[in-house]
């Protein structure tokens, strides 16, 4: 017993070594991504249900990294709110995003609302009102042409502070999105009481509202939505069937493969200029 615990010992801290040692890499690959301009924007259209045109899109995060491919957010940005990588990348998103809007309105867009994502350790590590104020500065993006989306979690810890963040963020007159609705701890007084002006409505629940259950329940979020005076956004809707119960319960926005995967700004550019009808 004693043997096989000093063998399970030794394989434990190899391990672990090895983990230590590709993570240090990682860091330092991705500390080289800021620098040498591996990050790349895509973007997807969010297509208004009344009129059926794009009517805005969201910026998505990729890390073209060499030699390995195109990195998903979700497989480094955690990484980077560790180690405060976050802080870079987060402004240069910010920046880029806010200067390629600007780019889609001059060149015969001028309606388009970009939406950036802020995750909620980004938010607390990043003083985002003077960021976003000095990204629409730059740009000459007018404030109401970006639209932030951000998780409830956001308001988990020291609420005041965030609080006060998002309240300067209404002040310059940004539109704030609650994202992933419905996956969190979500109270609606929390809704209530921050008055966000949009709600995605998450993926799972758009996945579900072609069973019984899943339709009312989505149902039930539009109509919560409704009264607070809130617009509604599907993500990740992929089928018809998806497209037309939104269309039949008056969802507002709607974003999914079924129109769109998120593209490279080139692509969308192509895509707007053939008219932004989807
Ligand atoms: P999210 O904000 O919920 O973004 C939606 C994700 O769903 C995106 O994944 C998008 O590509 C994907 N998606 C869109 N339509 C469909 C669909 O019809 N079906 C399916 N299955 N998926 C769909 P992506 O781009 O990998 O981003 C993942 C997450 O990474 C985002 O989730 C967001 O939380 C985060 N992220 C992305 N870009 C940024 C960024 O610039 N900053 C920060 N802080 N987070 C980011
Ligand atoms: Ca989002
Ligand atoms: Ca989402
Ligand atoms: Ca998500």
């Amino acid at each position: 017993a004693k043997d096989s615990g000093r063998n399970c010992y030794q394989i434990y801290t190899c391990a672990m070594g090895v983990q230590v040692e590709e993570q240090a890499e990682l860091i330092n690959a991705l500390h080289q991504a800021i620098v040498q301009h591996e990050l790349e924007l895509y973007y997807q259209p969010k297509v208004d249900l009344g009129s059926g045109r794009v009517s805005g899109l969201e910026a998505l995060l990729r890390w073209r990294r060499p030699g390995i491919g195109l990195i998903p957010p979700d497989s480094f940005i955690p990484l980077a709110e560790e180690t405060g990588l976050i802080i870079p990348i987060g402004e240069w998103v910010l920046r880029t995003a806010c200067a390629q809007a600007k780019a889609w309105h001059d060149a015969g867009h001028p309606d388009l609302i970009m939406a950036v994502n802020v995750s909620a350790r980004q938010f607390r590590q990043q003083n985002v009102p003077q960021l976003v104020l000095s990204a629409l500065a730059e740009s000459g993006l007018a404030a109401r042409y970006l639209e932030l989306e951000l998780t409830e979690s956001v308001l988990m810890r020291d609420r005041e502070t965030a609080v006060k963040a998002l309240r300067q963020l209404k002040e310059i007159g940004v539109v704030l999105a609650l994202d992933d609705f419905g996956t969190g701890y979500s109270s609606l007084s929390y809704l209530k009481e921050f008055s966000f002006d949009v709600v995605k409505i998450d993926r799972s629940f758009i996945c579900d509202v072609t069973t019984d259950d899943g339709a009312s329940l989505a149902r039930s979020i539009i109509a919560m939505a409704e009264s607070l005076h809130m617009t509604t956004v599907a993500e990740g809707v992929e089928t018809e069937g998806q497209l037309n119960f939104l269309n039949t319960n008056r969802c507002d926005t709607m974003q999914g493969y079924y129109f769109s995967r998120p593209l490279p700004a080139n692509e969308m550019s192509a895509l707007l200029g053939a008219g932004t009808r989807l």
